[in-house]
């Protein structure tokens, strides 16, 4: 473990100290020692808010030089991927042969020098609604592998922490992420308000799950945290000849099933509003958020039908 020389140790407005561990043990020891350490990755989301004057850590741990994290393996039928693995990584084609809707969500996440920088274990510790690979990991049921003091081990679903059921505790810090190998197709689209690399309007990530004849999908940007529209998942799996399903697709579905799809996943995540209490009339959805529910539903029947072609 290797730490920098202060940089303005009487500003109390200013960094102190970088640490640069370069084992998950030492950086959880590292953010043990120092509980007013806050660990970065690269830095993509956390400089923004200390540039902005929003956040001033008195320490840094940097995780970049830990290179167990920054790889990904096959462990029981499962990827345990890297919290450091970069975007650019994960949009490589050997990835995307076995994550490939989290290949396609990395590859949009920003532009190119963002996500040479921006980490997995990042983008999921920030989550912003708009974090790109979030629906896709919502979707996948991933599960985080927490490192915590002593050695500790924790797992927990990504949605526990993207709802705020579960937290990190003082030290812990996202080392892996253990996603399922379904061998199946999977697909992430992106809706953005502009041309070139933005934050998602909406988007939208649909898994197929062929050995639990399973469709899970996810919408992102419109809510807090990735929506799974569950009914809906039901629905359509249930339509679907799972014996054709192959690592391929090649599965029909007729377009007014994809288009039903579409539409029940974005009335799911975007409701029409109840009437009040009183019974008074109900009052129509404001004509942007009318878009909105129409990007989700184009996003989730192409998604949808991608995914079978
Ligand atoms: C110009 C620009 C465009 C962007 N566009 C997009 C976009 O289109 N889509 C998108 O999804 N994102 C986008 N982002 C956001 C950002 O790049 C991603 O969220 C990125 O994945 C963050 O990763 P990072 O490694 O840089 O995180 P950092 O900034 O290093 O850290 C972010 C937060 O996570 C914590 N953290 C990081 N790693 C761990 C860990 N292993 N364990 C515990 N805590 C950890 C940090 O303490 C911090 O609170 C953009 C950012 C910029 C600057």
């Amino acid at each position: 473990m290797s730490t920098h020389a202060p940089h303005a140790p009487h500003d109390p407005g200013v960094t102190r100290s970088v640490t640069l561990p370069t084992t998950l043990d030492e950086a959880v020891a590292a953010l043990t020692a120092m509980p007013a350490a806050v660990p970065v990755a690269g830095g993509t989301d956390l400089m923004v808010d200390v540039n902005a004057g929003r956040l001033r850590p008195a320490a840094l741990v940097g995780l970049g030089r830990i290179s167990e994290i920054r790889s990904w393996e096959y462990q029981d039928g499962h990827g345990l991927l890297g919290a450091g693995l970069t975007h650019a990584r994960m949009g490589r084609p050997d990835f995307a042969a076995l994550f490939p809707a989290l290949a396609a969500a990395a590859r949009a996440a920003g532009p190119p020098q963002t996500r040479n920088a921006g980490t997995l274990g990042g983008n999921i510790v920030s989550a912003a609604p708009t974090g790109d690979t979030l629906p896709v990991l919502a979707a996948l049921e991933a599960v985080l592998v927490v490192a915590g003091p002593g050695g500790a081990r924790r797992e927990t679903p990504v949605s526990h922490l993207l709802s705020g059921r579960e937290l990190l505790n003082p030290g812990e810090v996202v080392g892996h992420i253990r996603v399922p190998l379904l061998h199946a197709p999977q697909t992430f689209l992106k809706a953005t308000g502009r041309t070139g690399p933005s934050r998602a309007l909406a988007s939208a990530a649909v898994v197929l799950d062929p050995a639990r004849r399973g469709v899970r999908c996810a919408v992102g940007a419109v809510a807090p945290m990735p929506l799974r529209p569950l009914e809906a998942e039901q629905w359509v799996a249930s339509l679907i000849d799972w014996s054709m399903v192959r690592v391929a697709g090649g599965v029909a579905l007729a377009p007014e099933a994809l288009r039903a799809f579409g539409d029940y996943v974005a009335m799911a995540c975007i409701p029409d509003p109840v009437p009040g209490p009183d019974g008074g009339e109900t009052p129509a959805l404001p004509p942007a958020v009318l878009q909105l529910r129409r990007t989700v539903a184009a996003l989730a029947r192409r998604a949808l039908g991608r995914a079978l072609a």
